[in-house]
């Protein structure tokens, strides 16, 4: 059976190599997380139904409408408010010559302009000129609301600070709680601050619809991106947390890889936001009825990602590398963890990195996990009921 649906959510880019395979992360209607580096499968799905706590974000009711201008300082400001606005009436009426000429000589003024950078950035996509609107981007939220401290650059949307004169205060916080779950899991933190760009759903959607051709939530190059309520809460606070994985994944080893561990490791965090541990009994159930039925994944499979699964699978593939990441957790410590990331950053195999801490290689991994999975759940064979060898499993939630 195919499920059918797969909703995008978040997309995380390769940021050293900008010729390296995208990687794609989404949830769908079950709230189960995918992860591909297959543009096609996720293009291909369905874009109109999502986790429902995350629906919330694309619902935000005092959603943002287009640029927030900052207040002139200056007359010559003031002029250049009214060239740009000048310029996107002419956008409105399709003269886009006329505008893109004042928006630019507008630059040549005040080359940091945010809203000549912004509207460039638009006709810039509409043009089909992908790396210039990029560019013209980065430029706009440079210029952003910002606020920083000793571990995160954060820059949002004006239209967020209108509707929530504490939204800096509030993500910061989450944020910096992010931090701390998430370095217990990877073992360390990044050396330099992360920037972190929020948006209103609007904002979000004009820059980034011709980026993806499926709706995202957020992702990751180096700086991480996420859509936000006006009023954030719970769900963007899970959102961070798994982002904020992925992104101290890449940053200890250089890239995305394993993905079980990468992804497994960003999926427990997003739990721990949650005040949830590991498995569900019905999850484990489920995965141990795939070993009995022969489908497990090996994990070597999943290590360089999870391209060409089915949605079944892909989902299976997602719960194993949850259990895997929560098994490791179990066996070591946070300074173990730190190291066996670093060593992979260096540039040794998995497989080393695994032995040098866990003792075990991915496919002794592989096996231990699904022994602890297949003795929670006896089942008979040849007549005789297996039985739990050392007690219940230790390390998933009840
Ligand atoms: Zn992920």
């Amino acid at each position: 059976m195919r499920l059918s649906l797969p909703i995008l959510l978040a997309a995380t880019l390769a940021v050293a190599d900008p010729a390296a395979a995208e990687t794609y992360t989404w949830v769908d209607r079950e709230g189960i997380t995918h992860l591909t580096d297959d543009p096609d499968k996720v293009a291909q799905s369905s874009a109109t139904e999502g986790r429902r706590a995350l629906r919330g974000l694309w619902d935000d009711p005092r959603g943002s409408e287009g640029f927030v201008y900052a207040k002139p300082q200056s007359q010559a400001e003031a002029r250049r408010q009214r060239v740009v606005r000048g310029a996107v009436e002419d956008l409105g009426r399709g003269e886009t010559a006329r505008a893109s000429a004042a928006l630019m000589s507008t630059l040549r003024d005040d080359p940091n302009n945010p809203e000549a950078h912004w509207y460039l950035a638009i006709l810039d996509r509409q043009r089909g000129r992908y790396e210039s609107a990029r560019v013209h981007l980065e430029n706009s939220v440079d210029a952003w609301g910002g606020l920083s401290d000793a571990h995160f650059q954060v820059y949002y949307d004006p239209n967020l600070a209108k509707a929530s004169p504490d939204y800096a205060q509030r993500v910061i916080r989450y944020l910096r709680e992010a931090r701390e779950v998430v370095g217990d899991r990877l073992g360390a933190v990044p050396a330099e601050a992360m920037g972190v760009v929020f948006y209103g759903k609007a904002t979000y959607v004009e820059a980034y619809r011709h980026r993806f051709s499926f709706q995202t939530v957020g992702f990751f190059d180096g700086r991480i991106h996420v859509v936000s309520a006006g009023h954030p809460a719970g769900e963007l606070r899970a959102l961070l947390f798994h982002e904020y994985a992925h992104a101290v994944f890449r940053e200890q080893t250089g890239g995305d890889r394993p993905y079980w561990l990468n992804e497994g490791l960003a999926e427990i965090s997003e739990r721990a936001s949650l005040n949830r541990r590991g498995l569900t009994r019905s999850e484990r159930r489920a995965l141990s009825r795939r070993i009995d039925a022969g489908e497990w994944l090996p994990l070597r499979r999943l290590a360089p990602s999870f391209s060409g699964l089915g949605d079944e699978d892909a989902r299976a593939a997602y719960l194993q590398s949850m259990a895997a990441a929560a098994w490791i957790e179990s066996r070591t410590d946070r300074a173990g963890r730190a190291r066996m990331l670093q060593q992979i950053g260096e540039g040794a195999t998995d497989d080393r990195a695994f032995k040098s801490v866990l003792g075990m290689s991915t496919a002794e991994i592989d096996a231990a996990l699904q022994r602890v999975i297949r003795e929670e759940f006896p089942t008979l064979q040849g007549g005789i009921a297996t039985v739990p060898s050392d007690g219940p499993a230790d390390l998933f939630e009840p």
